[in-house]
């Protein structure tokens, strides 16, 4: 087993825990190396690297960047990157700024389709009014008893094609590489697995197109073990990995208690032939 989780979320994206609860269970589930990875917003690492430090446990500051790459919504985790570079925290200023309006839109059409009272609702969920999100909006609609779970919410309202679903500009892939880079970070493509399925996916010709391009933009690795993958896919895309000369990362992208496909804690091994991120940096300690 891995004890590195390098992608989690708290309550300054849309996780449900403190930063310092998310390190307190992260430590109390074996994590000896925690990266706190929240959507495009810094806020969460200070508390966590202290709540890290005491624990003794290994803190690295991670964030989780929004991208719009052709028709796709992207994820690119940056890794050790330094929160105090001013080109990323303008950077990622400006990918939350089109968030409130967006849920205003989300509302809207959820409106439309006959549930009411929802900005509010989801505003009433999100710590940091800056990062609302679909999930915010999940968790009233749980709340309000619209839907069983978080995950019926999305199925049923909030991905592409469904009533509540509002297509966004992030960052470009470019953007996202660019500032993790210059701020001495290294950028992984997250949840890989997640781009391909649904009516929606892309395929996997347009996967080879977007690791091509990912390489050309120096993207370093590939995550291959998340909570989002089954076993098989951590085998296909440690074959992508090794066919890109990409290195491997892992996390449990929790976001909450009963809420995430897989809790903090350690993580299955790479399949073999995997050259784990933490090569990039611990090389030249
Ligand atoms: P947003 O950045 O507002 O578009 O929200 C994206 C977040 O929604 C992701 O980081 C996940 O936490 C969550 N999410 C996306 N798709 C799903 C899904 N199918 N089921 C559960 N959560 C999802
Ligand atoms: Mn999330
Ligand atoms: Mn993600
Ligand atoms: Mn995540």
């Amino acid at each position: 087993m891995l004890d590195y989780d390098l992608h989690c979320h708290s309550n300054v994206s849309d996780g449900t825990l403190t930063p310092t609860e998310l390190v307190n269970r992260a430590a109390e589930r074996g994590v000896k190396v925690l990266a706190l990875t929240d959507h495009d917003d810094l806020d969460g690492l200070d508390e966590a690297r202290a709540a890290a430090a005491q624990h003794g446990m290994t803190f690295i500051n991670g964030v989780e960047i929004s991208v719009s790459w052709r028709v796709h919504t992207l994820h690119i985790v940056g890794l050790k990157i330094n929160p105090d570079y001013p080109p990323l925290s303008a950077g990622l200023l400006s990918v939350r700024s089109g968030r409130g309006e967006r849920a205003q839109k989300m509302a809207d059409e959820l409106a439309k389709a006959g549930i009411g009272g929802t900005l509010q609702g989801a505003y009433h969920f999100a710590t940091n009014p800056n990062m609302i999100s679909r999930t915010h909006f999940a968790r009233y609609l749980v709340a309000s008893g619209h839907c069983k779970d978080v995950k019926s919410v999305f199925n049923r309202y909030l991905v592409k094609g469904k009533p509540g679903y509002v297509s966004h500009q992030w960052a470009t892939l470019a953007e996202a590489i660019g500032w993790i880079h210059g701020s001495g970070g290294v950028a992984v493509l997250a949840h890989p697995g997640r781009y391909m399925s649904g009516r929606v996916g892309m395929g996997k010709k347009t996967m080879r197109e977007l690791l091509t391009e990912f390489v050309e933009l120096g993207g370093e690795a590939l995550e291959v073990v998340t909570g989002s993958h089954t076993p098989d896919q951590y085998a296909e895309f440690a074959r992508y990995a090794e066919e890109f000369h990409l290195l491997a990362s892992c996390g449990s992208d929790f976001h909450g208690p009963g809420e995430s496909y897989r809790d903090m804690g350690r993580l299955p091994d790479f399949p073999l032939g995997c050259r784990p991120v933490w090569e990039a940096w611990e090389n030249n300690v």
